[in-house]
């Protein structure tokens, strides 16, 4: 009853104003359905006396007034990492892994292995599962890459370019066909087929508007400026700045297009969304920046914009890592000002640095002013639906909830990540732990190791590639003080002490 209210409020609005289609703007067909809504309160208006029609023109207006005063909430979808195996099974029941395991019979679980990429039919039942639960009443799609792993050693293996972009049409495909009357708003991960960057923009053009379809033409990334409410999604392409071969100061002029697009929402008072493949920062599982990760100088880049338009910034979504992480950005005087939330993968994952089941994300927004109010973590426990023959999606974990949060800021992610390092803490970081890894990780409250939760902190607290380090090399040093006070040392904790000393000395 209250979207109805609202969406009669809305079209009482825009019939005054007579400006239909202008106000509705380009990413407004999203809201047609709240719209119609609205034509079924306007029609019983028409059948009321005057009176009845000023009281309830009121109540509508207050109505209207009360939802932008709280906002109105909407909801997204952040999907990640599909990593679609499409051989998965049919040679010899072989599979690939994009982390380079995988092999010989690997292929046979139905809902895919977590030495494998994924198969067909685990994407099919994420995509199923995302329509069923939430498929029309939400607001866009985040997408943010790797549709085919591709790399020198898949060529070897016979996987061929080819396969990439055949990868990238199916699940567009399947995207468009399950969320028709929605948009999905894609990035591209290192290894999708991003060269010319013409391919993208033909198979896109469905949801992207003009202006969109230029830039992802000319450098693989775009904005969608949502004209109703303020808010604006920024889509980054990672690569340029990930790109070891790319040695521009500024590569496709994506840095000089970032900070003007970030310039124009500070002036139209407007809300932003930052969505790429790679976050800034180290991984938080390995203890040292990934192979694939952002240079260091377009890292600090990054970070330099973030601070200066922190008050406009109201969300960051990355994928990548395969894990379920956050990072928390700070002011110059140490005051966190930002987040990035980094989503689990599509696709399951065993490798000696961590593992995963397949999640994704269901976020929940005020569509006003773009501040996120929470989001519920979906998963597929792989074991058991490979056991029942059945992917059973379950809800994980909700955000809020989970860790007891009053509102989702860079203030109570800072707390969490500073409680890390406590031994009050540790309860919180046990189911940390557990989310990190998709249910694949746990640890008992009295195995909670403090150089692993130092590490997590690390990662998470100091997005900068000098102060990660730095981070690192003090908790290195606290726990060879414990130690050699008589404290208990486990074989783990000495070995992350012999990698924290090593970093911490080729890096100074
Ligand atoms: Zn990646």
């Amino acid at each position: 009853m209250r979207n109805w209210v609202r969406g009669g409020a809305t079209l009482i609005g825009v019939w005054i104003a007579d400006d239909f289609s202008l106000a509705l703007g380009r990413w407004g067909v999203a809201s047609a359905a709240r719209v119609v809504h609205g034509h079924v309160i306007f029609a019983a208006l028409c059948l009321l006396s005057n009176r009845d029609m000023a009281l309830m023109a009121e109540f509508l207006l207050m109505s209207s007034v009360l939802a932008s005063a709280h906002g109105r909430l909407g909801y997204f979808w952040h999907i990640t990492d599909l990593h679609w195996d499409i051989h998965y099974g049919t040679e010899s029941h072989n599979c690939w892994h994009g982390g380079g395991g995988g092999g010989r019979d690997g292929g046979q679980q139905q809902f895919g292995d977590h030495n494998c990429d994924s198969p067909w039919s685990l994407i099919q039942s994420a995509v199923r599962m995302m329509r069923d639960k939430h498929g029309d009443n939400i607001e866009f799609v985040l997408w943010t890459g790797i549709s085919y792993y591709f790399n020198s050693l898949s060529r070897k293996s016979g996987r061929l370019p080819s396969h990439s972009l055949n990868a990238l049409k199916n699940l567009t495909t399947l995207l468009r066909n399950t969320f028709s009357s929605q948009f999905v708003f894609p990035v591209m991960g290192h290894d999708d087929p991003i060269y010319p960057y013409r391919h993208l923009t033909t198979l896109w053009k469905q949801w992207l508007p003009n202006e969109a379809l230029y830039t992802l033409s000319k450098g693989g990334y775009y904005t969608i400026e949502q004209k109703v409410r303020k808010l604006r999604l920024v889509l980054l392409n990672t690569n340029l700045w990930a790109a070891s071969q790319n040695n521009d100061e500024d590569p496709e002029n994506q840095w000089l297009w970032l900070e003007d697009v970030l310039q124009k929402s500070q002036r139209n008072k407007e809300t932003v969304y930052l969505v790429g493949h790679v976050a800034p920062g180290a991984d938080e599982r390995q203890a040292m920046p990934t192979r694939k990760s952002i240079l260091p100088r377009h890292n600090a880049k990054y970070l330099d914009l973030v601070r200066r338009y922190a008050n406009i910034i109201t969300g960051q979504f990355f994928g990548h890592l395969h894990s379920d992480s956050f990072r928390v950005i700070y002011s110059d005087d140490g005051k966190p000002v930002s987040w990035i939330f980094l989503a689990p993968s599509v696709t399951p994952r065993r490798t000696q640095s961590g593992s995963n089941n397949p999640a994704l994300r269901l976020y929940k927004f005020d569509t006003d002013t773009g501040q996120v109010q929470d989001y519920v973590q979906y998963y597929l426990d792989l074991s058991t639906a490979n056991r029942d023959h059945r992917a059973e999606w379950q809800i994980e974990y909700n955000l809020t909830s989970y860790y007891g949060f009053r509102q989702v800021s860079a203030r109570d992610l800072h707390e969490l990540a500073e409680s890390f390092t406590v031994p009050d803490g540790h309860l919180l970081f046990s189911r940390y732990y557990l989310a990190n890894s998709v249910q694949t990780s746990g640890l008992g409250l009295h195995d909670v190791n403090a150089a692993w939760a130092h590490s997590h902190y690390c990662a998470i607290s100091r997005v900068d590639y000098t102060q990660y380090q730095s981070c690192l090399a003090t908790g290195a040093r606290a726990l060879a003080a414990s130690t050699s006070l008589g404290s208990r040392t486990t074989h783990s904790n000495k070995l992350l002490l012999i990698i924290l000393g090593y970093l911490a000395s080729v890096t100074r």
